[in-house]
């Protein structure tokens, strides 16, 4: 370790408790070192984050902050790090945030001494869904699919595809998927149990849409990248997460490939376990969604995406009542039709648990279905 060049961070106490300590960037690596886990995987990773934040190659860096907890681990490693204040910080407001987690911004400001940039998208999510359509089940494949074939003016009808291409000759990818002819399952409908059985009984009278991910989220950041005034792009994805944000990414870096900038993820690596090695190391204080909610995560309040949102909405109900308002009248149909699938689902997996050849494509239901 004796190599390590200066770089570190020590608390100044304010009188009350640590809570509200102000963190400053100094001292030496080894310093830095000291204050973590011993832990292999923190030690790698932080490493790897000193070296990225002070590269020369990097003159101005934005990091992406979301409020939740990997965000905190990611903001007390950075703020070590970076002993050239090269990184701006930004919060993107979609419309559906908690109090706690805005209160929790301020909490952050204070601790590290940094200035968070509170944006808000062109188009917050009531605004996006209202015009696009409402999330529903999963972005990939389901919202997306069904949006094309709603466009397309798909009758939901239980015809082979090879009838249905002469019908909607644009929709060959999601005819794909309505009628299992992808090659992965991932993106056939039958990857979700009796959904295609549920839609034929139960069209959709409501437009889906997965947009206002893309117009509400990631759109800011595409902003203030594309503005060229940073090389570096720094957000909080940890592969141990899962789902299509983590497996969208093989590493915690990437080159730019149009040469504009790079990309880097200094949780990566971080399995469950190294996270609360650090937060316990590092005492890391999380927003009230987690310490006084209960929440196991957080991010757009009552996302139709998330597979607890009733849980979550019970939790806005009693916490946070105006925004269970209004995410019940963002997302008022997605959430009635999850609830019929899931209804629906629950009544009619014993008679689907038998082999059904007869099924579009040939497809036999096997226990691992009903294990899904
Ligand atoms: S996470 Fe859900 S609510 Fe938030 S922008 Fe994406 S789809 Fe919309």
């Amino acid at each position: 370790m004796g190599q390590y060049i200066a770089i570190g961070q020590y608390a100044e106490p304010t009188g009350d408790n640590s809570n509200t300590a102000v963190i400053h960037t100094q001292a030496t690596l080894f310093d830095a070192l000291e204050t973590l886990p011993i832990n292999q995987t923190v030690a790698d990773n932080f490493t790897i984050a000193w070296s990225k934040i002070n590269s020369p190659l990097y003159k101005k860096i934005l990091c992406t902050i979301s409020g939740g907890s990997d965000s905190d681990v990611m903001l007390d490693i950075l703020t070590k790090c970076d002993k050239d204040k090269k990184i701006e910080y930004v919060f993107c407001n979609t419309g559906l945030e908690y109090q706690a987690t805005k209160d929790h911004l301020d909490e952050l400001e204070k601790r590290y001494d940094v200035k968070i940039q509170r944006v808000r998208p062109k188009w917050p999510i009531p605004a996006a869904v209202k015009k696009y359509g409402q999330p529903f089940l999963n972005k990939r494949p389901v919202s997306e699919y069904m949006q094309r074939l709603q466009k397309h003016g798909f009758q939901w009808e239980d015809k082979p595809y090879e009838e249905l291409i002469q019908k909607y000759p644009q929709c060959q990818s999601a005819l794909g998927w309505w009628c299992n002819k992808h090659q992965s399952d991932r993106f056939n409908i039958r990857n979700n149990k009796l959904l295609k059985e549920f839609i034929i009984r139960n069209p959709p009278t409501f437009q889906i849409s997965p947009k206002c991910c893309n117009k509400s989220k990631k759109s800011i950041v595409h902003e203030f990248m594309d503005s060229g005034k940073y090389d570096l792009d720094v957000y909080g994805v940890r592969k141990a997460e899962g789902g299509a944000r983590s497996t969208a990414y093989h590493n915690c870096f990437n080159c730019s490939t149009k040469g504009d900038y790079d990309e880097y993820r200094p949780l990566y690596w971080y399995k469950n376990s190294d996270k609360e090695d650090y937060c316990t190391a590092c005492n890391i204080k999380h927003s009230r969604c987690y310490t006084e909610y209960g929440l196991k995560r957080t991010g757009c309040a009552g996302c139709p995406f998330g597979r607890d949102f009733e849980e979550e909405l019970k939790v806005m109900e009693k916490f946070e009542p105006n925004l269970f308002v209004a995410a019940n009248n963002i997302f008022k149909e997605s959430y009635e039709y999850t609830r019929a699938y899931r209804k629906f689902v629950a009544e009619h997996s014993k008679e689907h648990a038998k082999p059904d050849l007869t099924a579009q494509g040939g497809y036999q239901m096997t226990i691992f279905d009903f294990l899904k």
